[in-house]
């Protein structure tokens, strides 16, 4: 029997052997400032992004540790590994605040966690009155913890949306002076521009403590805005795909933001996403009925007829299933939708659609499946099981959004053969390929126009050729799910961007 040190070298070498990630000579330390992170919280793709880009770049030798509040939600199995490192006090104007400094390694990647009661023990993350205080403290908290952290001077603090978008003004303004902050360099992404902390415009001396001469960084039409700071005072200033770098440029995707933008383009570039694919695989997707690869891609309608047994719909392996998984609002292209969503299921489709969202778009769906109980199914909640049983058995993926920063649901249905129709915007345009049967490239079917008949015409393009050129339609499925999405990809472009500084 193996002993269980044996047992460890054994998994240690197995690990070495598979880890096949070549590093950089890129040497600088990086604090990842973020408002989340995937294991300890989550509210959205930030998390995912906090989660696996830090790990990414450790995986290529790189010192990247992240920095978060230590909520009170984070779970007790997650709090259990985290050791305090200790504690400081921190001036937010005339206020004097408690900052404690925790510390724990998972997965190989140093988390730090920013500890006030006062702030961050309260259920959930956001939404409370005095948001814009707290994260004006976390983003101070996070400079001033830098002198608790052993030796770990950062060369580069990487910010993220608007809770942390201050940590670049509050560098410039206070910290500057002292020799360790003297050479910090700052990037600042933009993951969704539409929440961009904007508070009153008394806040910039009575919480933040800013100056007179520095309330410009901040200042957007005698408000405070966060965004802005981050904006005007960071080095670098990235968003997540290039398409949507260049939308922001103009006032319908910029949220007021596009001016700002475009006197500080220089500065602005677009990084897309990736997915965990190791968590995101339909060959060892634990919700999936039937696993499946390129190899054994016949294996999937499986998944397809036990789909449509479950959901009580026809069982017909012939039935073209069109899947969405996503929130039900304005952004998702519900309004595009709404107009010929008959049209669509007289098609002989079977749409499912799983997600929540506004009140409007759930009556909306449950009416019409009330009309066609054969062709619509509306699942209107959040479930990872269901969103798999989705990415596994549909044969293809709707996401006609009006704007989409990135978006990771194109790509998990990519990866699991599942044909995206998407709108030509932000990161959909940067990673659906639209199909030429000229070349035989592409990885799924585009639309330009926010338009619902250009998103009809889509739909059609896409249902006929499942119907009537199968060999074609096998082709996209075999250039979608080749696509690599992986951070260990995505890494050296961000790698490519600290260089620069
Ligand atoms: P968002 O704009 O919401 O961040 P993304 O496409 O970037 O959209 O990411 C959404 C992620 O959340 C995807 O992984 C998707 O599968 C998942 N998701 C969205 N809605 C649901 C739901 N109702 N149930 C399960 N997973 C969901």
């Amino acid at each position: 029997m193996p002993t269980e040190s044996k047992t460890k070298k054994a998994t240690a070498a197995k690990k070495t052997a598979t880890k096949t990630v070549e590093k950089t000579d890129f040497d600088k330390k990086i604090l990842f400032a973020t408002s989340e992170a995937v294991p300890y919280i989550k509210t959205g793709g930030l998390a995912d992004v906090a989660g696996a880009l830090p790990k990414a770049l450790n995986d290529r030798g790189i010192d990247c540790r992240v920095i978060l509040p230590l909520y009170m939600d984070i779970k007790q199995e997650l709090r259990e590994g985290m050791e305090f490192v200790g504690n400081i006090y921190i001036h937010l104007s005339w206020r004097y605040q408690y900052c404690g400094l925790f510390k724990s390694v998972y997965d190989g990647v140093t988390y730090y966690f920013i500890d006030n009661e006062f702030y961050f023990k309260r259920s959930g993350l956001y939404g409370y009155f005095d948001d814009g205080e707290r994260f004006a403290f976390f983003a101070k908290a996070i400079l001033e913890s830098i002198k608790l952290m052993d030796g770990f001077v950062p060369d580069i603090i990487h910010s993220n949306d608007w809770q942390t978008a201050l940590v670049p003004v509050f560098l410039d303004v206070f910290f500057r002076e002292d020799e360790r902050y003297r050479n910090i360099k700052t990037v600042y992404t933009i993951h969704n521009i539409e929440f961009q902390g904007r508070y009153t415009g008394y806040m910039s001396g009575d919480v933040l403590g800013l100056p007179d001469w520095a309330r410009e960084f901040v200042d957007y039409s005698g408000d405070v805005n966060y965004m802005k700071g981050g904006i005007e005072r960071a080095n670098k200033v990235t968003t997540v795909s290039q398409t949507y770098a260049r939308e922001i440029l103009n006032s319908y995707f910029g949220y007021g933001m596009n001016d700002i933008l475009v006197n500080r383009q220089y500065k602005l570039s677009g990084i897309i996403n990736g997915i965990d694919v190791k968590s995101n695989d339909p060959k060892t997707d634990k919700n999936a009925y039937v696993n499946y690869d390129l190899a054994t891609f016949d294996k999937k309608v499986e998944n397809k007829l036990a789909f449509q047994d479950a959901l009580g719909l026809p069982v017909d392996a012939n039935i073209p299933m069109i899947g969405m998984v996503g929130r039900l609002t304005h952004q998702k292209g519900l309004d595009l939708i709404a107009p010929i969503i008959t049209r669509i299921l007289d098609m002989g489709v079977q749409l499912v659609i799983l997600g929540t969202g506004d009140y409007k778009y759930e009556e909306m769906l449950r009416n019409i499946q009330s009309r066609y109980p054969n062709n619509l199914r509306s699942l209107i909640t959040f479930s990872s099981d269901l969103a798999s049983k989705i990415y596994c058995s549909s044969d293809m993926f709707l996401m006609p959004s009006k704007f989409e920063p990135c978006g990771l649901s194109q790509m998990i249905a990519m990866r699991y053969g599942t044909l995206p129709i998407v709108r030509e915007t932000g990161g959909l345009k940067d990673n659906v390929i639209p199909y030429d049967y000229t070349t035989g490239q592409g990885t799924g079917f585009t639309f330009y126009s926010y338009n619902a008949y250009d998103l009809l015409n889509a739909i059609e393009r896409a249902v006929g050729m499942y119907r009537d050129y199968k060999e074609d339609w096998f082709k996209i499925v075999n250039n979608a799910m080749k696509q690599d999405f992986s951070w260990e990809n995505i890494s050296l472009r961000y790698i490519d961007l600290y260089k620069q500084l």
